[in-house]
């Protein structure tokens, strides 16, 4: 057999060929008109699908460097911040504070399991001075969506702003950060924006500026005052990495034409298949309010967790994820964001039947397939 490759990942997702390929256009220098052009066509964009009127700031990082660029530009040491850790994600915002000297109440959620809007009001009592919250949109090691327009609702009635990693969430599931009050906005370049990795965007609200003003930790690379004056005159402080801000231009010409609302229906239909298929397998989701970006599977009672996605990454090229941290070996996760199309959802549930059978599981054969066949049948468009 050929070894065709399928990558079914959270991240790094597949990518549209014309994407791709433009990577290997001439490299244009960056201080030049042209490039000014393209960079100030992506940073409209950006700010299109975070859905807000603030600069949007293209850094050369991972999504992670975004991550500690809402941290380094909005505190100070000693400031008292609360973090939600539901996952591998939502954990890494301690692990960025507290080498920082940020004040941290980290609040340890069951994965998978939801934290209400209430829960941050009694938390937010409970820590009076709070200077900012850091959570997550969509908590990838869990397949699990938060709260956010609830957060953004109760934030605004305080002084402290809402920071929230959208870096595999953004794009893929609703999340306007103006409308709710999303005061620092962070995001990945290989999640649902459909180019390689190497890029992070960040955008901060007014709210959050006036804390940048009195912001004392240590920054230099990551000031967003540098980005923000740069911004003004079309460029980047340093080097951008052109060719990805080629690809982002090509793949944001394709989100802007299919339409923010369209694609949130896209991945609802891949996500709605998904999890009949899973369904089907009797199989059950992790999480207690699943996203549609990705699917978190628990292993079922009796099956080596670890062989299954070795089997399913090895033998049949079909790269699902496993679990992290405690997960490990105890779930598996497919995912259907970025440039995904139904076809994907059926190759990835038919690797998992072929695994399932090799594993001694019992179900109904073709019955994932056909029950996620069902759903994108009556959808498709
Ligand atoms: C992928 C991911 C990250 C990490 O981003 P890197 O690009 O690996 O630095 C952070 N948060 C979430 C929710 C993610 O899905």
């Amino acid at each position: 057999m050929i070894k065709k490759y399928y990558l079914l990942s959270p991240g790094p997702t597949p990518i549209p060929a014309d994407v791709l390929s433009s990577a290997a256009e001439p490299i244009i220098h960056h201080r030049t008109p042209e490039f000014s052009a393209i960079f100030m066509e992506v940073s409209t964009g950006l700010k299109y699908v975070f859905q807000t009127d603030q600069d949007v700031f293209v850094l050369a990082s991972s999504g992670t460097g975004a991550m500690q660029a809402a941290v380094v530009n909005t505190l100070s040491a000693g400031d008292k911040a609360i973090s939600l850790n539901g996952g591998k994600f939502g954990e890494r915002w301690g692990k960025i504070c507290r080498p920082y000297g940020v004040d941290l109440k980290e609040i340890e959620l069951e994965w998978g399991q939801p934290f209400t809007a209430e829960q941050l009001a009694d938390e937010l009592k409970a820590n009076p001075g709070t200077k900012a919250v850091f959570t997550t949109l969509s908590e990838t090691s869990s397949g699990t969506l938060y709260d956010i327009q609830g957060y953004g609702e109760v934030l605004a009635q305080s002084e402290a702003i809402l920071v929230v990693d959208g870096i595999s969430g953004l794009g893929a599931t609703p999340c306007p950060m103006d409308e709710w009050k999303v005061d620092v906005m962070v995001a990945g370049s290989q999640k649902s924006f459909m180019i390689p990795p190497g890029l992070a965007y960040i955008s901060f609200s007014p709210k959050a500026w006036e804390l940048a003003e009195k912001s004392t930790l240590p920054k230099f690379y990551f000031d967003a005052k540098a980005y923000k004056k740069s911004l003004g005159k079309s460029t980047t402080p340093y080097t951008p990495a052109v060719s990805l801000i080629i690809q982002q231009k090509k793949s944001l010409d394709i989100i802007k034409s299919m339409g923010l609302e369209k694609l949130f229906e896209h991945h609802r239909l891949l996500g709605d298949a998904t999890r009949a298929g899973i369904q089907a397998l009797g199989l059950e989701l992790l999480s207690k309010n699943p996203g549609n970006i990705l699917t978190a599977v628990k292993v079922p009672e009796g099956l080596d967790g670890l062989q299954l996605v070795k089997t399913m990454q090895g033998k049949y090229q079909a790269y699902i994820a496993g679990g992290q941290d405690p997960y490990k070996g105890k779930i598996f996760r497919i995912a259907h964001l970025g440039y995904m199309g139904g076809f994907d959802i059926i190759t990835a549930l038919s690797a998992l039947e072929m695994t399932l059978s090799e594993l001694g599981y019992d179900f109904e054969s073709g019955s994932s397939m056909k029950a996620a066949q069902d759903v994108l049948k009556e959808n498709w468009e």
